[in-house]
């Protein structure tokens, strides 16, 4: 097969720095691309392909429904997506779901319900949605709002009012930004883009503490953490918080888009008829596949991304060129003495691809990556790592 990626850079709108790597096919932890050279796969495809490229079982889930009914449109009931959102709850306490297709649009709804949620309580009153710096939220004019980077503030204003942004971690800060206006704190439980950065205990004890002073939401922004990744169903398990609305999308689908809010008892209800509403969201076919993807992420699994995150810390610890591990499960973000965008282009020369956030290498690999597969692929990244730090 001849390169695609001249015609890609003549007709694909050029927003994305792209690496140097023409993917066609792969299996599992593998990818293969346009020559067929074989990739060991550490990113996932940004965290969404969380048993690896062409999963048997997800794939029959997908095939089964795609030749049975491929959309039907919101104005009907249709099975796959009444079994996801069935599933959903259970495995988190939720209990409800509304469906659409994306992180950005998981957390709009996220926010949208926040907002009605207090202009509910306070006789139609605006309130505030307090987010933290360097989160990541999406790239819809709102969901850069609640972004809390400068980056993501220019351009494209004017923005959507109604944030606030306090220092992760910073009590007092967090203390003085909230009051009677604040409708919701919104977090990642692992800021993911801005660099796997777990939030502290104490923080989120703290959080905790003023939403029953004050009465507002705790959204968690799970688009990253959820589906297992951190080696609980939702991250939040990890700190005891059990927010009003979770927020979810990427691993969910497995590779097909689709994106979940989970509503609390407390806010189940807060979204009516005709509050919200989506073409795509809940598709047969994405549910589906998604269906297959929750229900195999049980007690074992969520061991074993455990196991394999400890795995991947023991054998990077005290290597040459790297100062610091972060992050829980299969969600680590790596602090190395080279440059990470040099290291990950290096490590896809040599057949392994991993992802940058920030300044560190991040490793969100499949979950069922074999030790035999990350074995090779760590060999390699330490390899590029210790180069870089001598480079
Ligand atoms: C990726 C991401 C988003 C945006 O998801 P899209 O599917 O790209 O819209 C939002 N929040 C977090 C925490 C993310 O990691």
């Amino acid at each position: 097969m001849s390169g695609f990626k001249a015609r890609d850079k003549e007709f694909v709108a050029g927003t994305y720095g792209r690496f140097d790597l023409e993917l066609v096919s792969g299996k599992g932890a593998v990818f293969c691309d346009v020559n067929g050279k074989e990739y060991i796969d550490l990113g996932s495809g940004i965290g969404v392909n969380i048993f690896g490229v062409a999963d048997d079982e997800w794939v029959a889930a997908v095939t089964a429904q795609l030749s049975k009914l491929q959309h039907a449109s919101n104005l009907y009931y249709t099975e796959p997506c009444t079994l996801l959102a069935e599933a959903l709850c259970k495995k988190s306490g939720m209990s409800k779901v509304f469906f659409s297709n994306s992180g950005a649009e998981a957390n709009e709804c996220a926010i949208k319900a926040a907002r009605k949620y207090y202009s509910d309580a306070h006789g139609g009153a605006e309130g505030e949605i307090i987010t933290l710096k360097n989160s990541f939220h999406g790239r819809t004019v709102t969901t850069l709002s609640a972004t809390g980077q400068d980056v993501f503030h220019k351009n494209f204003g004017p923005f959507t009012d109604g944030f606030r942004f306090v220092t992760a971690g910073d009590c007092e800060e967090l203390e003085n930004a909230v009051g009677d206006k604040t409708a919701a704190v919104m977090i990642e439980m692992i800021q993911g883009e801005g660099g796997v950065n777990p939030l502290s205990q104490e923080f989120v004890d703290r959080i905790k503490k003023l939403a029953e002073k004050h009465g507002f939401l705790i959204i968690s922004d799970e688009v990253q953490t959820g589906n297992g990744r951190t080696g609980k169903y939702f991250a939040c398990e990890h700190y005891g918080l059990k927010p009003d609305i979770i927020s979810t999308a990427k691993g969910l689908g497995g590779g097909l888009p689709i994106g979940a809010t989970l509503f609390s008892s407390k806010t189940a209800s807060v979204l009516g008829a005709s509050d919200h509403g989506s073409t795509f969201g809940g598709n047969p076919v994405a549910a589906a596949g998604a269906l297959s993807i929750v229900n195999r992420v049980d007690d074992a699994l969520l061991c074993e991304v455990t196991a394999k995150g400890e795995y991947i810390r023991k054998s990077l610890e005290g290597a040459k060129g790297v100062k610091s591990i972060a992050g829980m499960g299969l969600m680590l973000g790596i602090e190395t003495e080279g440059d990470a965008k040099r290291i990950v282009a290096e490590c896809i020369n040599r057949g392994v691809v991993a992802l940058t956030a920030k300044t560190k290498v991040r490793l969100l690999p499949p979950l069922n990556i074999t030790y035999d597969q990350l074995d090779k692929a760590l060999n390699i990244l330490k390899e590029v790592i210790a180069n870089e730090a001598l480079a």
